[in-house]
């Protein structure tokens, strides 16, 4: 455990570099002890099920973030109010993945299975400008969406955000899924530049001191850049959702677990068309999209 400020607020390190299914996790040790997020790895989970904290801080519904929810029966989890019926149930939890709306009903539960994702109460509703009194420990929640509806950043003394899976990796942001706005991403990472924090810290690459900025700025452009393949094939010629997807052009290449890896391109390229179109810059005629 890595103390971030003074000895009340520490960083959890999750096993093999919180590659997916893991996450790092805070813990607030104060009046309310409180875990945020619970996916940073058998040892530390046991850890805290010797030593439960009082109350489970969900960043958003992803697998990833709420794994072990459900091992803590005495704490109370709260989660924001977009986020919270995704995590409460399976059902929610498969319609904000949405493969039913591309007929692979069979692949979300498949896909929900493998993860061992279980879900849990959501005791409490969280909202963004909320400010979370735990004791000495005051945290602002930063409601940053786009990689899912209520996905929440939080504000610590000293400008020290985390910020979840706004989570500056090489791949860039994550919006593979129905529920995913490439509009509100955009806006969020746009909200923590203008937080300008002091230091960073992201469900999967941990504590971020140096050029914060220019992280968020290279994270943000990666949208623009997959943007522009996807402008640019359809200049060349009209394509329909299927060939577009063909391209790769959100994952590069996809080297395993094809059928799903292929269905988040699919849902990711749909959330890139969906943008822009209400940009006026693509049109849709039956099933092709063209450049305009
Ligand atoms: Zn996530």
């Amino acid at each position: 455990m890595i103390p971030l400020i003074s000895n009340r607020v520490k960083f959890i390190e999750a096993p093999d570099r919180a590659r997916f299914p893991y996450a790092h996790s805070l813990f607030i040790d104060d009046e309310i002890r409180v875990l945020i997020d619970t996916a940073c790895g058998a040892e530390s989970i046991d850890y805290f099920l010797d030593h439960p904290p009082d109350l489970i801080l969900n960043s958003h519904f992803h697998e990833d973030h709420i794994m072990n929810n459900h091992k803590f029966s005495s704490a109370q989890v709260w989660a924001h109010a977009l986020d919270a019926p995704a995590i409460r149930s399976e059902e929610d939890f498969s319609e904000f993945y949405g493969f039913h709306h591309f007929g692979q009903e069979k692949l979300g539960r498949l896909f929900y299975e493998w993860t061992g994702a279980k879900s849990s109460l959501v005791h409490q509703e969280i909202q963004g400008g909320q400010v979370l009194d735990f004791g000495k420990t005051k945290v602002q929640v930063i409601h940053a969406p786009g990689h899912t509806p209520g996905h929440c950043c939080f504000l610590f003394e000293d400008d020290i955000l985390f910020s979840a899976d706004i989570e500056l990796s090489s791949f860039g942001p994550w919006y593979g899924h129905w529920c995913s706005d490439i509009d509100d991403f955009i806006a969020s990472i746009k909200l923590c530049q203008e937080i300008n924090p002091s230091m960073i810290v992201t469900s999967h690459r941990g504590i971020i001191e140096d050029k914060i900025q220019k992280r968020l700025q290279d994270y943000v452009n990666i949208i623009y850049q997959k943007e522009e393949k996807v402008l640019n094939s359809l200049k060349q010629q009209p394509m329909t959702l299927s060939q577009l997807t063909e391209l790769l052009i959100y994952h590069g290449e996809i080297k395993e677990f094809f059928r799903l890896f292929k269905m988040w391109e699919k849902m990711a390229m749909y959330n890139h068309l969906k943008r822009l179109m209400k940009l006026g810059m693509v049109e849709k005629t039956d099933d092709y999209y063209y450049a305009k």
